[in-house]
């Protein structure tokens, strides 16, 4: 135990529980800790380091940023803000021309929440089944974990959860107090279970039909992870709006809820918040959107996402039951639990986190190479392995 694992345990609230690690450097796919020992990072700061530990364009973007102008509240114009909100809303599934910004996923979906409401004048909303939006009570609401919910009941009314890739579900349950579906397109914290093309298709079409809103959460699945910039154009989606964060500025602090002209009469004076679209934090995610476009790492997300799936698939391992995965999220569901093989890959010098109790999931930044891939795959066939004898 160091100094600084006894330091944190000491003063923090210890919600969740640590690895017996202390993570002091990363770069590219790569962490340290401090004694030193280096892992290839298939965690990827839970999907935000999707171009990479410390990419040079966003240090320096931050650096430069840092010393002209750190913070600039959204009632002042501001170059940074207006060059990322023009740049975001160029490059996001179409109609999607208006955005507000914030500093966390669930602040994106809370703000879409409340959006709803007004833009509908109905309080009902549609969530599914595994699905996870966050942790903030309306974000919690639209949750489906009974673990994360439980303690904190009685949360905002109005929600349901159906469930997921079951159009005749939504078809029941969508009515006329309905404001909004909310679904991902990957559900992610859900175990890495893929939407259905025609069945999210089947949605934004019983929601228009009906006078609700369609909201994609792409928290997770934007900027690149899934082999798309976001995961909406791969079954060609055009939400009314779409909730963005944990990969769009290179790992700092950021959220974002894009917006259609269906959401347009948000009063105003009624929504906002003290950092979202600091200029620091846009620099960032300018110099991210550039890096993403410009590097090829959304085909290598798609192609390397593809070899390391196969690679999985490869290994001679009966505890494995099933292989899922879009691009580089990839879900590795096991016959058992899955914690000893997270400690067993850390001991072999790879981090990877779990998606519920028995799901083995991979986020790492879309810099990932072969051979990082052959090694990680190495690992995972030693670890199932010496499990199994
Ligand atoms: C992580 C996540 C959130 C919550 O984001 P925070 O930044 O942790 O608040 C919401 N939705 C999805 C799909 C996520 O993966």
């Amino acid at each position: 135990m160091t100094d600084y694992q006894a330091m944190e345990d000491q003063a923090s609230m210890g919600i969740l529980p640590k690895r017996d690690v202390v993570i002091v450097r990363g770069s590219g796919a790569r962490l340290w800790d401090s004694a030193g020992k280096e892992y290839i990072d298939c965690i990827g700061g839970i999907g935000t380091a999707n171009i990479g530990h410390c990419h040079p364009a966003v240090t320096k973007a931050v650096a430069r940023q840092a010393e002209r102008l750190v913070i600039c509240p959204d009632t002042f114009y501001n170059d940074l803000r207006a060059e990322l909100a023009t740049a975001l809303t160029r490059v996001a599934p179409e109609g999607l021309d208006r955005l507000f910004l914030c500093n966390s996923g669930t602040e994106a979906v809370e703000a879409a929440l409340k959006f709803a409401r007004v833009a509908t004048g109905r309080t009902g909303v549609i969530a599914a089944q595994r699905g996870f939006h966050g942790r903030t009570f309306g974000a919690l609401s639209a949750t489906w974990n009974p673990k994360y919910r439980a303690p904190f009941e009685p949360l905002v009314p109005g929600f349901t959860h159906v469930k997921y890739n079951d159009a005749a579900a939504m078809e029941q349950s969508i009515g006329d107090g309905t404001a909004a579906v909310l679904l991902e397109v990957v559900q992610g914290e859900g175990g890495v279970r893929i939407g259905d093309g025609a069945y999210l298709r089947r949605v934004a079409a019983l929601c228009r039909e009906r006078g609700a809103l369609f909201i994609v959460d792409e928290v997770q699945t934007g900027f690149g992870r899934t082999g798309a910039l976001f995961a909406c154009e791969h079954y060609d989606l055009r939400p009314d709006m779409l909730c963005l964060a944990k990969a769009m500025a290179g790992g700092l602090p950021v959220g974002a809820t894009l917006c259609a002209e269906t959401v347009r009469n948000v009063p105003a004076m009624s929504h906002g918040n003290t950092f979202g679209g600091s200029p620091v934090v846009c620099a960032a995610g300018l110099a991210t959107l550039r890096v993403l476009e410009e590097g090829g790492l959304v085909e290598n997300a798609r192609e390397n996402g593809a070899y390391f799936r196969d690679a999985l698939a490869a290994l001679d391992a009966p505890y494995v039951r099933e292989i899922r995965g879009m691009g580089l999220i990839i879900g590795v569901e096991m016959k058992g639990r899955v914690t000893p093989i997270l400690r067993g890959l850390m001991e072999r010098g790879v981090m990877a986190l779990p998606a519920g109790n028995t799901v083995l999931r991979f986020l790492p930044p879309l810099t990932i190479s072969r051979e990082e891939i052959d090694q990680v795959v190495e690992a995972v066939g030693a670890v199932l392995g010496s499990l199994e004898a």
